[in-house]
């Protein structure tokens, strides 16, 4: 197991130290140098030089070796033997300086293998797939650059060279200004491939690289006129070069030197683009050269290296866009059927559904209509789309008004983003009949932008629902009917036994008979309740509304709930009086206040006080009846004005209600134009609201109606 690289702060620390020794050094070597001293201790001088930053580089490299794990452990390890080759063939030419001139270029041959080495380690920095066109392409772009430049450098600097005679050896010359150039291109192609905490590390060695090559082309020159020796200024590029390379391997690693290199599949443009540039150039040059020269073969076989490369390099290239193209072809006929098959399994949801469906832009109009929707309204799919929805199918209210398409509920969907569940409604049909609806629309928001792109409303035709509960209603309403005479006959019978018309009745039959009397009556109150909530239901329930005291109404409601409050132990209290006139229905609303009075005392505890009261806001009289009971849970505070509906279902049995009382209520006061509603808090108590609108000041004439128009909901309060 590897050890590992110290902690984040260590790590830092000895960065800087390596900065601090690496300038040292450098500045020491330069100003030695540049100093004038004799050319042999400046040989010497750059032989240090070269030995110490060379063992610094390669003692960094393995410390960074063994940092590391994967493939960065083996790029450190080679980079760090390359150095070492390196440095023995400096050490061989300091030993025997004579073995690289000649036939037996030994140390140069050394060099040409540190380079290899490090050419290899370079391969191991990448830790994507290394698929191996991509290296291929990699490697061909490094090799293509090297002979590019070195022809530059052939037709500008040898040529010139031979042409005066001077010598340009192979190796020194050619074989490794050659491999150094391509190092530093692999080393900078890489690193363009590079993202990530890496880069800056990898951006060192390139950096290093390339000052290595500069440096020995720098040398290939003097060597190609004659001069070998050391201890010159160029000298301090190899020592640079050696500095910054063991300056990486310094660099702080990060989560373990995993790497987050980006895959490049196929060269990208700027590679293309650097080759074939410096190919021109290289074109150039020996188009604009001399031409001529003892180089003529090497430069023909360069030649024909690098176009052959060239051609390869694109042959590859090729391939590899053929094999993406394919791929992604082949993606993209995939997806496509994936999203046929979904396209085909939504239309067969859409169409198998029975409920009409159908979606909204922006604007309200059509974009899509199920087949069932359609059918519904009676037109073709293809008709209603791009239709304006509310306009075409959208009923008229009851008294023919178009209802306004800022009130819609599609308007309310797509411009504020409102659900609105189990609402019920009226279409129009293509041949111009209307039916009842029950709809539900919600916004269709874009999951990405979360912007409104519309509405999607869901409808179903209530029509037989409604034919059921008529014929329901009805049937109810003549049962009630039918029962109210011998009930009312019964209860007379019994009223006289138990008022002892007949004598005095034997005690468990005198109990019997007031109990009999006690739900005979109760049967009464529900028949008449539920006669009551027909009539109001179909809408033949006349009022005689006409402006009242207000104080008079409560009075009375007041009265008729003395006798059941004092039964209860429960105090009925008037609050300050109220000298406003309401337009009502004197009887209609005197039922809605003792109901509302007649639970205050059912649900207040004994000993407990109701209190009545009455108050104006603005155009409407609002009368409430306070109580200090056990409340209503805030979920069913509108649940129970819905008939037969009851908190718990123990109090019909406890109480003696039917459910009725509220929902009678509802519809007295609705049909009055006006508002009930209840705030309570559980354990607190109840607070029932009754608003209608006040009679205006002057007005005294009476007036029958049975419409809702005399009086506007617009004039009373909002329920809170
Ligand atoms: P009924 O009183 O005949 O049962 P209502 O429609 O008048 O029918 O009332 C329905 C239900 O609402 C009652 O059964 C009771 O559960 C609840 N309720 C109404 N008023 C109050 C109140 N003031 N305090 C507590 N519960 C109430």
């Amino acid at each position: 197991m590897p050890p590992g690289p110290p902690a984040a702060r260590r790590q830092r620390q000895l960065l800087a130290v390596a900065v601090v020794v690496g300038s040292g050094l450098f500045l020491t070597f330069w100003a030695l140098l540049a100093s004038d001293l004799s050319g042999g201790a400046r040989a010497t001088v750059s032989a240090t030089g070269l030995l110490t930053a060379g063992v610094l580089a390669v003692a960094s490299g393995a410390v960074r070796a063994r940092w590391s794990t994967g493939g960065r452990r083996r790029a450190w390890g080679l980079l760090a033997l390359a150095g070492v080759v390196a440095l023995s063939s400096n050490v061989l030419n300091e030993a025997f300086p004579e073995a690289a001139i000649g036939e037996t270029p030994v140390t140069d041959l050394v060099i040409a293998a540190a380079l290899v080495l490090s050419i290899t380690s370079l391969a191991y920095f990448t830790q994507v797939t290394r698929r191996p066109v991509d290296l291929a392409v990699m490697a061909l772009d490094g090799l293509i650059l090297g002979s590019a430049v070195l022809m530059i450098a052939a037709s500008r600097v040898y040529d010139p060279l031979a042409a005066t005679g001077g010598d340009v050896p192979l190796f020194a010359g050619l074989v490794i200004p050659a491999l150094d150039v391509v190092l530093a291109t692999v080393a900078l192609v890489l690193l363009r491939r590079t993202r990530g905490p890496d880069r800056l590390a990898l951006g060192l060695v390139a950096a290093g690289f390339i000052v290595y090559t500069m440096t020995d082309l720098g040398w290939a020159v003097r060597v190609a006129g004659g001069d070998e020796s050391l201890g010159t200024q160029l000298d301090l590029g190899w020592i640079a070069g050696y500095l910054l390379l063991g300056l990486a391997a310094w660099w702080p690693v990060r989560v373990r030197d995993v790497p987050r290199e980006v895959s490049v599949a196929g060269a990208e443009d700027w590679d293309t683009a650097v080759v074939f540039g410096v190919l021109l150039v290289a074109v150039l040059v020996e188009v604009m050269g001399e031409g001529a020269g003892g180089l003529l073969t090497l430069e023909a076989a360069l030649w024909l290296f690098l176009i052959g490369g060239a051609g390869v390099r694109q042959g590859l290239i090729a391939r590899e866009n053929r094999h993406l193209r394919r791929h992604l072809e082949v993606q993209v006929r995939e997806r496509t059927a994936d999203l046929r098959q979904m396209g085909r399994e939504t239309e067969v949801l859409l169409s198998s559904v029975a409920d009409g469906i159908y979606g909204v832009d922006t604007e309200g109009r059509v974009t899509f209509v199920n087949p069932s929707g359609a059918a519904m309204l009676g037109y073709a799919v293809d008709e209603l789309t791009g239709c304006l929805a509310h306009d075409v199918f959208h009923a008229a209210a009851d008294d023919g008004v178009p209802f306004p398409a800022e009130d819609c509920y599609i308007t309310e969907a797509v411009r504020y983003r409102i659900v609105s569940n189990g609402e019920e409604d009226h279409y129009v049909r293509a041949d111009g009949a209307t039916f009842p609806v029950e709809i539900t629309a919600s916004p269709l928001v874009d999951s990405e932008t979360g912007d409104v792109r519309g509405g999607v409303v869901v409808f179903r035709d209530v029509t037989q629902r409604r034919e059921v509960e008529r014929v329901k209603n009805e049937f109810l309403s003549v049962v009630s009917h039918e029962l109210r005479t011998p009930l009312t006959s019964i209860r007379g019978s019994l009223g006289l036994l138990a008022g002892g018309v007949l004598g005095d009745l034997p005690e468990p039959a005198g109990a019997m008979v007031d109990r009999a009397l006690q739900s005979s009556e109760r049967l009464t109150r529900m028949i008449n309740d539920i006669l009551d909530l027909e009539r109001i239901e179909s809408g033949s329930l006349a009022l005689e509304v006409q402006p009242q005291d207000v104080d008079g109404l409560l009075a009375i409601a007041d009265r008729e709930m003395a006798g059941l409050a004092a039964s209860r132990d429960v105090r009925l209290v008037r609050a300050a009086g109220c000298p406003a006139q309401v337009m009502a229905d004197h009887d209609r609303i005197v039922q809605s206040l003792t109901n509302l009075i007649g639970n205050a005392v059912k649900f207040s505890p004994p000993g407990s006080v109701v209190e009545l009261g009455a108050r104006q806001e603005g155009d409407a009289i609002v009368m409430s009846v306070v109580d200090r009971g056990r409340g209503i849970p805030a979920d069913r505070l509108e649940t129970i004005f819905d008939r037969f509906e009851q908190v718990d279902s123990s109090d019909m049995r406890q109480q003696g209600g039917s459910g009725l009382g509220l929902a009678i209520c509802r519809g007295i006061v609705e049909r009055h134009g006006g508002r009930v509603w209840l705030e309570s808090e559980l354990g607190v108590g109840t607070t029932a609201l009754l608003a209608l609108r006040a009679a205006p000041a002057a007005s005294a004439a009476p007036g029958s109606v049975a419409g809702s128009d005399q009086v506007g909901p617009a004039a009373v309060p909002a329920s809170t």
